[in-house]
């Protein structure tokens, strides 16, 4: 068994232990020390980073009381000196504490079981047993930050058997021995390997993000501490950008960005049926015609395309071409009443260069031949 120093002093950086075992392993070299701070991936948190000696530690594990680290270099055996990469470990303990605090006050005020969590580098989410409306979630997380500003103490224990059955706690174990109880103040009692920050003031801003049903519950997004201050920044500076770029007040760019977005819908449904008829207008100058027609509109759009042919298919006998882009890049645009043109575009394309398809009456694609070898071919 591993001696666990990260149970005694979750402030643990830097330690010297003996290396017991290092051997190759996928990934690298499985690493076992006879005591650590690195804390293993466990209960839905990711481990901690770090180094051992010279080597990088990428990833640890626990079996059957046993530490592994995967190392990226083999240790000699002896003794050797660690140290973690305690930003992220402090960072991971803030928002741990932040969810025992959070899900106490669910607790108490909701009776809801906390039924899922996950503290990885990116993001921090936790399950409760059913879901909360948002007036209840800003209830609970005015409470929380409160529980910040008392800077109240967070105590671990192991108690006797004899004194655990009198004890309500949460996450409630099978077990009578060995079973480590995390107290928040008057917040929160859980069962809880993890490290966590001593007292709540250290924990800084609690922010609830994003929430989702879940399950019959609810998944619920959070930031603390540091990972809060920087998803402030990213947002402040993004609204700060909106503000500049619509000329608006920062707490009014939610209901003109709407406005704004609604307005250029509007503008785009104009556009789409003033194009729409400039096409058709164009269709009222086709004259009559029993052979084929070509036409060439260099900025018409696919839709346009299609408007013109529907429009002026009736005055073609034959095959009626209508043509966007330039010479080496036409997209076509192709309809006949009188000539099955599934059976006719494989010529077509060989002819002039082109590739597309569709139904007996109408096919569109592209030619990369020019306007004047595309006529002759159509006799136009
Ligand atoms: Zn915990």
């Amino acid at each position: 068994m591993t001696e666990k120093l990260y149970y005694k002093d979750a402030y643990i950086r830097e330690f010297t232990a003996t290396v017991i075992s290092s051997t190759e392993c996928d990934g690298g070299y499985d690493t076992v020390l006879d005591r650590t701070a690195f804390f293993p991936e466990e209960g839905g948190q990711s481990c901690d980073r770090g180094i051992i000696g010279a080597a990088s530690v990428s990833y640890v594990y626990e079996r059957d009381g046993v530490v592994h680290h995967i190392t990226d270099e083999p240790l000699t055996l002896g003794k050797v000196s660690c140290a973690l990469d305690f930003e992220s470990r402090f960072d991971k303990m803030q928002c741990h504490t932040a969810e025992h605090i959070l899900c106490g006050i669910i607790h108490k005020r909701h009776g809801l079981e906390n039924v899922g969590f996950h503290i990885g580098d990116d993001e921090v989410t936790f399950d409760v047993s059913s879901p909360l409306s948002r007036e209840e979630l800003l209830a609970v997380e005015d409470i929380a930050n409160e529980v910040v500003f008392r800077n109240l103490e967070v105590e671990t224990f192991f108690p006797t058997p004899e004194e655990l059955p009198a004890l309500n706690y949460r996450a409630k174990l099978e077990l009578t021995e060995g079973v480590r109880l995390v107290k928040v103040g008057d917040v929160d009692l859980c069962a809880c390997c993890a490290p966590h920050v001593s007292r709540t003031g250290e924990i800084g801003l609690i922010k609830i993000l994003e929430v989702m049903n879940h399950r019959g519950g609810m998944r619920i997004w959070m930031v603390a501490g540091k990972r809060a201050l920087t998803d402030y920044r990213i947002k402040y500076d993004n609204i700060r950008r909106i503000s500049a770029i619509l000329s608006i007040p920062q707490h009014e760019t939610a209901k003109a960005l709407t406005e704004y977005v609604s307005a250029t819908e509007e503008l785009k449904a104009q556009l789409k049926a003033t194009r729409r008829a400039l096409a058709e207008s164009k269709a009222d100058t086709v004259t009559l015609t029993d052979g084929n027609a070509v036409f060439l509109f260099p900025d018409f759009g696919t839709e346009e395309l299609r408007s013109f042919v529907n429009a002026a298919l009736p005055k073609v006998s034959g095959i009626l071409v209508a043509l966007s882009g330039r010479d080496g890049d036409y997209k076509y645009l192709i309809a006949s009443n009188s000539v099955n043109l599934t059976a006719e575009i494989k010529n077509i394309n060989q002819a002039l260069l082109g590739r597309g398809g569709g139904k007996p009456n109408a096919v569109q694609g592209s030619f990369a031949s020019t306007l004047t070898d595309i006529r002759a071919y159509f006799n136009v």
